[in-house]
């Protein structure tokens, strides 16, 4: 018995010392935006104890893994993704698939997520999003750290108000009806309910939206009052706001009441670029989600008609609208809307903010540092001594082509690796 316990205790204090030591030939330091050459960075556990220049002397019991031809850089973060869902022509879909089936799904895109180098999403909407989180925690599935709001917070006839379009009886199914608040006490019995629901932070569409049986993409369609309330009550209980917002006034109307970011602002103008910065809100662009719906648009009968021609606008124009309120100086963090285009390709979305304007560092900067800054968790998106061990890795330069994003060689998340090309 005793030897057993001595056994045991040996054992316990060789996996606690044990070390994994990462040689990085070039690793970027997201808060400065410069590249440093030939560094180590020393992991314990799931956390990072150390980061130090040169290639450190290994003691026979640490781990080494060789990047020393790879550019390492900290687990990417998209603020703005739907884990249970991938754009799909057929409308079907939601009266034929039960919510298992939808859980199935999200376990695939889950993986392709976290294999593409995103080790923390942000879902802002979805049925089963909350379970799949659990299950990624427990560690019965493989995807990443996820936040989610739960199910959106809609008006009647709104963006989430899943019974637009639908015959009248069917629009009165309860079940159909559970994103969709009216008034200041639904709103706060609302906010209360996700939080029971477990969910980490609120999304509501503060105005209409472009893949929804609805006229109007861009109208205003919760009252301010509606808006503080939630936000308010967010805060009660220890959540953040996103808001959906396409049209000026809804992204006004938010960002006064107090929520931490907006989504899309396809239709920002100078006055909500400046309530932004006053207000310190982020603006989570999701260019890419708006090109991808614009090149569906065109694809006959991939969308009903009352979508197509929402979609072709929005395409438009949303790029512009991020080139916009980065100039001005409002605060971005990097998010894609991945679900309404093909999980995976989240990368594509460092293109095309570096095609409006922002720096290819800057680019990755929104997706680690300033998007965990919107998430409210300073123990991630950096590499630096006590964060946890969320690494990637890249052939070649990111500073010099952002392609490289799209083929991440190395992947660990929480100290675990899951990639290693
Ligand atoms: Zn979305």
């Amino acid at each position: 018995m005793k030897k057993l316990l001595l056994l045991c205790l040996l054992f316990s204090s060789v996996t606690f010392s044990q070390r994994t030591i990462i040689y990085c030939g070039q690793l970027i330091d997201v808060k400065k935006l410069e590249i440093q050459n030939e560094m180590s960075i020393i992991i314990e556990k799931n956390k990072i104890s150390d980061v130090v220049k040169g290639y450190v002397t290994a003691n026979a019991t640490d781990k080494i893994i060789d990047l020393k031809n790879k550019t390492v850089m900290p687990g990417l973060i998209d603020c703005h993704v739907h884990m249970d869902h991938e754009t799909n022509p057929d409308r079907t879909l939601r009266f034929s698939q039960n919510e298992a089936d939808i859980a199935f799904e999200a376990i695939k895109y889950s993986r392709v997520t976290l294999l593409s180098g995103f080790t923390t999403v942000r879902d802002v909407g979805g049925s089963v999003n909350i379970a799949i989180r659990n299950a990624i925690n427990k560690g019965l599935i493989i995807g990443p750290r996820i936040f989610t709001s739960g199910k959106s917070l809609s008006t009647t006839g709104g963006h989430g108000d899943a019974t637009n379009g639908l015959r009248n009886d069917l629009m009165h199914i309860p079940e159909l009806n559970g994103d969709v608040v009216n008034g200041v006490d639904e709103c706060r019995k609302a906010v209360r309910q996700r939080y029971k629901d477990g969910a980490d932070l609120i999304k509501i569409a503060s105005t209409g939206g472009v893949l929804s049986l609805e006229k109007d993409g861009a109208g205003a369609q919760f009252s301010e009052e509606e808006i503080r309330v939630i936000v308010e009550t967010a805060k009660d209980y220890g959540m953040k706001v996103a808001a959906h917002a396409h049209g000026a006034e809804g992204i006004k109307r938010a960002v006064r009441a107090g929520v931490a970011s907006i989504e899309h602002g396809t239709y920002l103008d100078d006055e909500a670029i400046a309530l932004m910065i006053k207000m310190g809100t982020y603006h989570v662009p999701t260019i890419i989600a708006g090109k991808s719906v614009a090149d569906s648009a065109k694809k006959p009968g991939y969308y009903p008609e009352i979508i197509a021609i929402k979609a072709i606008a929005v395409g438009s124009v949303i790029q512009g609208a991020f080139a916009k309120s980065y100039k001005a100086g409002v605060k971005i963090a990097f998010g894609t809307d991945a679900g309404v285009y093909a999980h995976g390709k989240n990368w594509m979305e460092f293109i095309y903010m570096n095609e409006a304007g922002m720096p290819a560092l800057e680019c990755i900067k929104a997706a680690t540092v300033s998007a965990s800054d919107l998430l409210g968790n300073n123990n991630i998106g950096t590499i630096e001594k006590g964060k946890i061990a969320d690494i990637i890795a890249v052939d070649g330069d990111p500073s010099k082509d952002l392609k490289v994003m799209g083929k991440v060689k190395f992947v660990m998340k929480d100290g675990v690796v899951y990639k290693n090309e």
